[in-house]
């Protein structure tokens, strides 16, 4: 069985047991939203990174990759709307001094109060007619229902109006009006509602008087729009072309919970596809497409969906996310936007410079359109590991069963590729048989030698982490050089020569069973 289904803290707690992610300055209690990789998750954010990297830079010529500075001029912000644009509206419960967003509080006041109850009703008289029931016809003509959808949709004008507008008095009055309730408290005791600006902001130079504003960017798209003209130029790629790259953003979000999905330090990886005017919608139909196939070479087909936007962000004109099944549902995994030439543009008015290209084949210059990728590294281990991570029951050595914890992952992300374990510890012989196979392996594969315990815990140790190959060297080997090599996944162990390993491991993890 799946754990994501069962239980979230068990993601959780199994993270920090086997070293994959740990909560940030955690001898001091902690820092809210913050997060450290682990020994083995680390392992996997390189593997997750570097299967972008093949998928997106090294598999398409008229892609390549640039790593830009995490800080950069304070105008850039000015010319992306970040800062007067990338606001959350905020709110504060006065008697739990809690703080939430105003536009969440809104949308699960709709979700669980309606959402809930028509859903309730739907259900009850699915039962009541059995294979005799019209869902679409109970849902346009059961009074209650009907009620019900009445009241959402002028809640949802009303809420989106006053989002549109930067309207926050609205906000309020909506959320007084619906008698909306602390979750915590249970007050309905709310400050007014804030726009609180998401990006985090220090002081450049070693004199703070004078110095200016900087801030951490809140997504690395803008440091490729700044160095288009630099790449365009050195690399001659000409229009379509990409520019990718993976790198930390900073937003200080209001409400950060559910672990490593919502952090306020993490990774993005992103790809800016440069195109011809007017061809902007069939390059973000391929990109959509193209994404969902990455995801689904990975996930199985339930567990991903598109989500058009209806609400489009200012510099948009198409917008679909890639969503995955988390534990806590649904939720953006990656964002796939027609970003215009608004951001090329902005820069071109406040820098002063021309960020235009010469189309040689239609002898004409024009600002470039653009075709964003944008995916979470930290909400892509999160799937990765809330889709492999399982109990199983299997047999046990006394011919009954028990229980075994395994991370199922695509062998190409596990963090150990191989674990290499001498059959008994205090026999030399063995030992050293088994660290001359380290020894050779080490330079093909991540291996991991571990001699401790007996070797059924090894393996189940081997299971927990997601290693997908084991090892195992006993007196047999010394006499035929053969091993025992045991899949993860089926737990078949088979007998094959030392000289067999690598190549049948290297084809279980070749990219091309994945990217192909
Ligand atoms: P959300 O609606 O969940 O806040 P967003 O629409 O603001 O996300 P984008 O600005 O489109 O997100 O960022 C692109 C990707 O970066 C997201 O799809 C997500 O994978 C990742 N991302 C964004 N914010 C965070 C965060 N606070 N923590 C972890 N990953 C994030």
């Amino acid at each position: 069985m799946k754990i994501q289904e069962a239980d979230f803290k068990k993601i959780i707690s199994h993270c920090k047991e086997y070293g994959y992610i740990f909560q940030s300055s955690e001898v001091y209690d902690g820092l809210s939203a913050v997060y450290d990789y682990g020994p083995y998750g680390s392992e996997l954010k390189n593997n997750v990174k570097s299967l972008w990297w093949q998928a997106m830079v090294k598999m398409h010529e008229n892609i390549v990759g640039i790593d830009s500075a995490i800080f950069m001029h304070p105008l850039i912000w000015k010319a992306s709307g970040h800062v007067d644009a990338f606001n959350d509206p905020m709110i504060d419960n006065k008697d739990s001094k809690k703080r939430y967003r105003a536009d969440v509080l809104i949308e699960d006041y709709l979700a669980n109060k309606i959402d809930k109850k028509i859903d309730k009703e739907i259900d009850k008289a699915a039962k009541r007619f059995g294979d005799a029931f019209d869902r679409e016809q109970f849902m346009m003509t059961n009074p209650r229902v009907v009620g019900y959808m009445e009241k959402r949709s002028a809640i949802m004008q009303r809420f989106t109006q006053s989002m549109a507008d930067n309207d926050m008095e609205g906000l309020k009055t909506i959320i007084e009006e619906l008698e909306i309730a602390c979750p915590v408290s249970g007050s309905k005791e709310w400050t007014d509602v804030r726009q609180f600006n998401l990006m985090f902001s220090t002081k450049m130079g070693a004199v703070a008087e004078g110095a200016d504003t900087i801030y951490l960017r809140p997504e690395t798209a803008q440091g490729i729009f700044v160095n288009f003209l630099n790449v365009q130029n050195t690399t001659r790629q000409k229009i379509p072309f990409g520019i990718a790259q993976i790198g930390k953003a900073f937003r200080n979000e209001i409400v950060a919970r559910q672990f490593i999905f919502r952090m306020r330090e993490f990774e993005q990886m992103e790809m800016q596809f440069f195109v011809r005017p007017g061809t902007e919608m069939d390059w973000y139909e391929h990109w959509k497409a193209a994404r969902m196939k990455w995801h689904q070479a990975l996930f199985p087909e339930t567990s991903v969906r598109f989500h058009d936007h209806d609400n489009l962000a200012h510099y948009a004109n198409a917008a679909a996310d890639i969503e995955f099944k988390f534990p806590f549902g649904f939720k953006e995994l990656e964002g796939i936007h027609s970003r215009t030439d608004f951001d090329l543009k902005s820069h071109q008015e406040l820098s002063g410079k021309k960020l235009q290209y010469f189309d040689p084949e239609i002898n004409e210059s024009y600002v470039p359109y653009v075709v964003e990728t944008s995916i979470g590294v930290d909400r892509m281990c999160l799937a990765v590991i809330a889709n492999s991570l399982m109990e199983e029951e299997v047999p046990d050595a006394k011919g009954g069963t028990a229980t075994r914890t395994v991370m199922k992952m695509h062998p190409a992300l596990s963090p150990v590729k191989v674990a290499i374990l001498p059959l008994l510890k205090n026999k030399e012989v063995l030992t050293t048989k088994a660290r001359a196979i380290f020894d050779d392996l080490k330079f093909a594969f991540n291996c991991q030698y571990d001699e401790k315990d007996a070797i059924g815990k090894r393996y189940r140790r081997q299971d927990a982490i997601g290693t997908p190959f084991c090892v195992t060297i006993d007196f047999d080997t010394i006499e035929d050089d053969t091993v025992t090599l045991r899949d993860r996944d089926s737990m078949e162990q088979i007998r094959v020569p030392i000289a067999e390993l690598e190549p049948r491991i290297a084809k279980k993890l070749d990219l091309r069973n994945l990217l192909a």
